[in-house]
């Protein structure tokens, strides 16, 4: 069988859901025993979104094999429990980088360098890419940014080419538009509809499917009007409501048949009965909570929820295996201070505190990893939350007062936090953090061993500094136990402190490795631990 394509671009409006139909539509479609994969590619010049602030889009997702990406890229993996790599996240600047590069080699010698066909033709070759080799029978392709964008003209130009260059039935387009209802008129409105399908023929291409995002149920004569206008079927016409959990979003478009239309489309047998029975299980077990736990996450991003989404979601398949409804309440760190940690953290279950660059927030972290050490209080540090664990230990424990990460600017005796030897003479920014799943030994008999079940573990990095082991030999004596080692390089990788009832630091991004079939082994016990402390405090 040959491999299908299936494009999914939006309209009319920008935040419709495309990551989340993209993986929804995987979803069903793997559920039907068939091998999906999805890519995104994004408008923007940036080869990468590593260099961009949260603020900007979210967090930044890395993958296995170490590539910075799009924070979709994140819900591909929790929906298929599917890895994805460096090739499922292209940008411009990297079609662009690819296309400049080969030039300056002399690959065009003699030609004009242009938007079509250089330019598209490299998008095409990343757009099959992963097609390559038979992996997948199906890969979805999420277009960024929205039909009509200046920046997304040669993305849905190299669509209108593949669907006249690839056989009729490898070759599929879906179009996310919305659907608003004027409250005033009490009525749903197709005309955005309209104009962004006609802005989309007019570019040269025919969506096949047209999902309809709604804040109310489309009626058969809506669905025909669509259809009509818009050249597909009435079947093709889907709605998408809004749920209380994306999680339920493959119920809904399996409700809708979206997985049948495609699969008669693409020419695939639809014989084989969707198993989504586990998915089921874990959706009743967020719907129907036995417990609920009150997290504090400590953050500096807390503004925008998209920066710590894949921190968020980690919750949402812990608190399901725990049958327990994780409250997460985001506190800026900006503002934590000796006078108001214990108004602001004491109340809490748990406290998390984030990941993150640079100094702002820096010393309410550190104040909000003291608060919970003495107070019992269970406690779980990720990347730059960590290192502030060590400098609060290294501080307020083993009494070196001035400790601090390099990373800081401030003047120090005892960088108990420093840059690994191979970052230090490093001047690009761009790619050049630990990044990617590196390998971690635990220690038997400790808490991390205990929670992973197992000697060695893969987890995934992103950042420069690294606890500098010459305080590990004062540490340990104050009681700090170096759990996760890499076993090449000797790095820490995890602590923890026996004396408290849960504490726990991660110099890796466990987050970026949960899914809803394989929820995050330190977070599962992060809620239990909460579950627990809650109880005893006679929640
Ligand atoms: N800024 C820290 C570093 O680069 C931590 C990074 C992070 O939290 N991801 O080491």
């Amino acid at each position: 069988m040959a491999t299908k394509f299936i494009f999914v671009m939006g309209g009319v409006s920008s935040s419709l859901g495309k990551g989340i139909l993209s993986a929804s539509l995987g979803k069903i479609l793997q559920a039907r025993n068939y091998r999906v994969t999805i890519q995104k590619f994004d408008p923007y010049i940036n080869v990468d979104p590593g260099t961009l602030n949260p603020y900007e889009h979210g967090e930044c997702y890395v993958t296995e094999d170490g590539a910075e990406t799009d924070l979709d890229l994140g819900h591909y993996e929790r929906f298929l429990n599917v890895y994805t790599s460096k090739a499922n996240n292209v940008t411009t600047g990297k079609i662009y980088k690819t296309v400049i590069d080969k030039e300056r080699e002399g690959a065009y010698l003699g030609k004009t360098v242009q938007i079509i066909p250089h330019i598209t033709d490299e998008i095409k070759r990343r757009m099959l890419l992963l097609g390559k080799g038979r992996k997948y029978d199906i890969i979805i392709t999420e277009i960024g940014g929205t039909v009509g964008d200046i920046e997304s003209t040669p993305f849905v130009e190299a669509v209108r080419q593949l669907q006249w260059e690839l056989p009729k039935e490898d070759c599929l387009v879906v179009h996310l538009t919305l659907v608003p209802f004027l409250a005033a008129a009490k009525e749903l409105k197709t005309k955005p509809t309209q104009h962004s399908v006609r802005m989309l023929q007019q570019a040269g291409v025919n969506p096949d499917i047209i999902v309809c995002r709604t804040e109310h149920p489309l009626n058969t004569s809506i669905k025909k009007k669509v259809a009509l206008f818009c050249n597909v079927m009435p079947e093709a016409v889907i709605q998408s409501m809004d749920a209380p959990s994306i999680y339920e979003n493959p119920f809904l478009m399996m409700k809708e048949k979206l997985d049948v239309i495609v699969l008669n489309k693409l020419g695939l047998k639809v014989a084989q009965a969707p198993d989504l029975a586990d998915w089921r299980a874990f959706l009743k077990k967020i719907y129907h909570p036995k417990n609920q736990v009150d997290i504090a996450l400590v953050g500096k991003y807390v503004e925008l929820q998209d920066a710590y989404k894949s921190i968020l979601e980690s919750f949402v398949h812990a608190g399901a295996v725990n049958e327990c409804r994780v409250n997460v309440h985001t506190i800026q760190s900006e503002y934590l201070n000796e006078e108001n940690v214990e108004e602001k953290l004491a109340g809490y279950d748990g406290v998390l505190v984030a990941p993150g660059f640079g100094e702002r927030g820096l010393e309410g972290k550190i104040k909000a990893v003291q608060y919970v050490r003495e107070h019992n209080i269970p406690f779980f540090g990720i990347c730059l939350g960590m290192q502030m664990a060590v400098v609060e230990f290294a501080r307020n424990v083993c009494g070196l007062k001035d400790a601090i990460s390099t990373e800081m600017n401030y003047p120090t005796t005892n960088p108990v936090i420093d840059l690994m030897e191979e970052q230090k003479s490093l001047t690009i920014k761009g790619g050049t953090m630990r990044l990617g799943a590196y390998k971690c030994v635990l220690k038997e008999g400790t808490l991390a061993y205990k929670i992973y079940g197992s000697k060695t573990i893969f987890e995934r990095h992103r950042h420069r500094y690294e606890f500098n082991n010459v305080y590990l030999p004062l540490m340990q004596k104050n009681g700090l136990v170096f759990s996760g080692k890499n076993p090449d390089t000797d790095l820490v990788e995890i602590i923890e402190l026996p004396v408290h009832p849960f504490y726990i630091g991660v110099q890796f991004h466990p987050e970026m490795k949960s899914t809803v079939a394989r929820p995050q082994p330190i977070f599962v016990a992060f809620v239990k631990a909460a579950i627990e402390y809650g109880k005893n405090k006679g929640k």
